[in-house]
């Protein structure tokens, strides 16, 4: 008998005989982090509120308690029942059974009303009927995201729980070694920004952190062939850990699975969906550019397969030495600072991913706050001793200044915009300006991706701000929905209109003037003197974005493209708008915050590496830290190795 059935025969015995006598244990399986208990008596269980978290306090594992299929209820006399339960408001749109797991999927508009005051409607549902509910929210704004992983994971289902049950037993493996080391080895983004990539190794496991592109340098993919990495076979890698959905982060994670590798993904429910969407984008831009894509569709949808979802601030075994946890990292949707607690107290590292560490209209600020933290690995984005933002509040403030000067001439407002992250900040400064008087109400179009990831914000509000959060919870408050903001889905005839009618807010990806639909908004409202090009987020060296920043204003409608009705002839676009641009949205901490996130952090680390900005950045911040407080500091180059214990 393997070691983990032996393992599963103890668990079983012990839970066993923590419960009351008149409640059985069928079963107990590992899926993925989960401990799953299957019992006979499902309703006995859910009548006693306490014991699954006694359960779980005692055995320190996650636990899910599931009914023996031999015992369930027919689905459809069930689902009278459930409904019977569940308050009309709640607004139930979809109920899915599945009697191999005993799980009764249920979708509503309302999932807090699903769930109760701590879980009560969940337990009158398993007490009524014996079935396992699993929440899941309708999203407020239909995203085609959303509803494909669904569908998708849902039609995977047997190969899933396979993943899982196989994934389980490798956490969950008996420990071989008993040396003590914690390396971090380097694949990218060392004193480069892209291409993010670490190896986090103990001498039981070893553990891929991030594994991004470098945009506007697509052959510069991580080190991944690093005989620490997937040079020794893409099987001994344990799991992968994504901190966020930017592509310099995630692009190449299903790469990984076209090498290979076939174990788990851990990351937040938003950040799957976000790699699913910018992932396939990724592909879909490298065909229309001529680029050999460095994998197929096939593998995103393997990627997202293999994901593990996680809460902030759930602790997770993901290895037999290692446990993970998430937390809050203000950037974008979904973003997760993430922490690694590795042996028992042996020690601790902290990765920062992106980090913002001021509360934002979209999110609240960075987590800094650990049981314990040795070791923290800092983004430095904006580390260079001179980078400090404009005050959010300023840049609001000449927004709005921009949007009513255009509206008085009568033109239009054009912001080119990521999709993810800056778009809904800003859409959240427009609706308030709007609601306040502070700009007159007017059409704000929404083009390219950005409707789509809005729809995943509102997926998910339990990971923006809680006020934001509360708002999104009364949909007659959610701002997402205002009148003003319209999608725009009919493609180039649309464009037209919005062309030839009065003043509006354009807001369109991509977000430095390198293709999608701006390119052809350059072309409808670049020639009138009247409207604004607004740029809100960076330039990147190289980009249009940048050259029409620095004073272009003759664009080769080459450039614009087939897609503007300029484009495709021969000379040039003159770009007549006024072009302004108003800093301080960014989604990534400035130097003071930078500081600040270290300056509070609880506990205050002994070593920082700074990572993830250029040279002169992560050498600033590295050698401001040493000074400042007194830790050792590094600014590692990529393909190093540092020994921490
Ligand atoms: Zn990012």
């Amino acid at each position: 008998m393997s070691t983990v059935e032996q393992q599963l025969d103890d668990l079983k015995a012990e839970i066993t005989s923590e419960l009351p006598n008149d409640i059985s244990v069928s079963s107990v399986k590992y899926e993925g982090p989960e401990l799953v208990v299957y019992t006979r008596d499902p309703k006995k269980f859910a009548q006693q509120g306490d014991l699954v978290r006694k359960l779980a306090s005692k055995l320190r594992k996650r636990i899910t308690i599931r009914p023996d299929p031999s015992v369930l209820s027919r689905p459809n006399e069930a689902r009278e029942e459930i409904m019977g339960v569940i308050p009309e408001e709640a607004g139930v749109t979809d109920l899915d059974f599945h009697a191999d797991t005993g799980e009764v999927v249920i979708e509503a508009e309302k999932p807090g009303m699903v769930i109760g005051r701590h879980g009560s409607t969940l337990r009158d549902i398993t007490k009524n009927v014996g079935w396992t509910p699993e929440v899941v929210r309708t999203p407020p704004i239909e995203s085609s995201t959303v509803s494909n992983v669904r569908s998708f994971l849902k039609q995977e289902r047997d190969e899933r729980r396979d993943i899982l049950e196989k994934v389980g037993r490798q956490i969950h493996r008996e420990e071989m070694s008993d040396d003590e080391y914690v390396r971090i080895t380097t694949l990218g983004c060392c004193r480069e920004v892209g291409r993010a990539s670490f190896i986090l190794s103990t001498p039981e496991t070893r553990i891929l952190v991030d594994c991004g592109d470098k945009p506007g340098a697509e052959g510069e993919v991580p080190y991944l062939h690093a005989p620490e990495a997937l040079g020794a076979g893409p099987q001994t890698i344990d799991a992968v850990v994504l901190t966020h959905a930017h592509l310099d982060h995630s692009a190449l994670i299903p790469l990984l699975f076209k090498y290979g590798y076939d174990g788990p993904i851990y990351c937040t429910e938003p950040t799957r969906d976000l790699m699913g969407l910018l992932t396939l984008d990724y592909l879909d831009v490298a065909a229309k550019e001529g680029r050999a894509p460095p994998y197929e569709s096939e593998q995103v949808r393997e990627a997202i397969k293999h994901t593990i979802p996680l809460e902030y601030g759930d602790v997770t075994d993901i290895a037999p030495d290692v446990k993970l946890t998430f937390h809050n990292a203000g950037h974008i949707l979904g973003s997760a600072v993430s922490h690694f607690h590795i042996g028992d107290g042996l020690y601790n590292v902290a990765f920062s991913g992106d980090i913002h560490y001021d509360d934002t209209r979209l999110f609240n600020g960075a987590v800094n706050d650990f049981p314990r933290v040795e070791t923290l690995v800092l983004e430095s984005t904006y580390g260079g001793r001179n980078d400090y933002q404009t005050d959010q509040q300023d840049s609001e403030e000449k927004l709005k200044e921009v949007i009513n000067k255009t509206h008085e001439k009568g033109g239009k407002v054009v912001i080119p915009a990521f999709a993810v992250g800056r778009s809904q900040e800003i859409m959240l400064v427009i609706e308030e300006a709007m609601r306040s008087g502070d700009i007159p109400s007017m059409p704000v179009h929404l083009d390219g991706m950005i409707w789509e990831a809005t729809a995943i914000h509102t997926t998910y509000p339990e990971y923006l701000r809680d006020d934001l959060r509360d708002r999104i919870f009364h949909d007659d408050e959610n701002p997402f929905l205002a009148e003003e903001f319209n999608h725009i889905d009919a493609g180039e005839e649309e464009r037209q209109d919005v062309a030839d009618g009065g003043p509006c807010i354009v807001l369109s990806t991509s977000g430095m003037v390198t293709g999608g639909p701006i390119m052809s908004w350059l072309g409808h409202i670049g020639p009138d003197p009247d409207s604004t090009l607004v740029f809100v987020g960076y330039q990147a060296q190289g980009t249009l974005g940048r050259r029409i920043q620095s004073g272009w204003d003759e664009i080769p409608t080459s450039e614009v493209g087939a897609m503007g009705n300029n484009g495709g002839g021969r000379g040039t676009l003159s770009l007549n708008m006024d072009v302004e641009t108003v800093d301080g949205f960014s989604g990534h901490a400035d130097r003071a915050g930078l500081e600040n996130f270290v300056k509070t952090m609880n506990p205050r680390p002994e070593k920082v590496l700074c990572v993830h900005g250029d040279e002169r950045s992560t050498q600033d911040l590295s050698s401001a830290l040493y000074h400042d407080y007194n830790m050792r500091t590094f600014a590692p180059k990529n393909l190093e190795t540092f020994r921490f214990l």
